[in-house]
């Protein structure tokens, strides 16, 4: 069916999608998984996931535009909720391993309530 189809055996986050291994769910619909980061980088760090299995941002397609849109939304929406929207915050993508990306399933980290520098490390 259309889940299992995309949804891929031994990924981590796909795991946390179907909440065979537990997270700390911050928000989610149909479309897109919000949640605690498990060794979080700062007061707020939250993971923001589409519900479809897609390794790395090289992989996305034209179709995946909208869904993308829709994690940065969602960004924006938890950042207000969460209080950090007026003081800022920080949103990131990490691609393959020099961008330091460790778990592969798209995700975008939202982090705030501290200062973050620029350019980054
Ligand atoms: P990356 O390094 O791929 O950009 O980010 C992966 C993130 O996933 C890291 O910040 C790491 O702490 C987080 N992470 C890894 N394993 C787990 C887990 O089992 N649960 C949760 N909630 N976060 C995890
Ligand atoms: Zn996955």
């Amino acid at each position: 069916n259309y889940w299992s189809d995309r949804h891929m055996e031994n990924c981590l986050f796909c795991k946390i999608i179907d909440k065979s291994i537990p997270s700390n769910i911050v928000y989610e619909n149909d479309n897109v998984l919000a949640f605690n980061d498990i060794n979080p980088e700062a007061p707020v760090h939250v993971l923001i996931i589409p519900k479809i299995h897609i390794s790395t941002l090289n992989d996305l397609k034209k179709e995946h535009v909208g869904l993308l849109g829709e994690l940065v939304f969602t960004a924006g929406i938890l950042a207000k909720k969460l209080g950090i929207d007026k003081d800022g915050y920080r949103t990131n993508f990490n691609c393959n391993d020099a961008g330091g990306q460790t778990v592969y399933h798209i995700h975008l980290h939202l982090l705030g309530g501290r200062c973050f520098s620029w350019p980054p490390g």
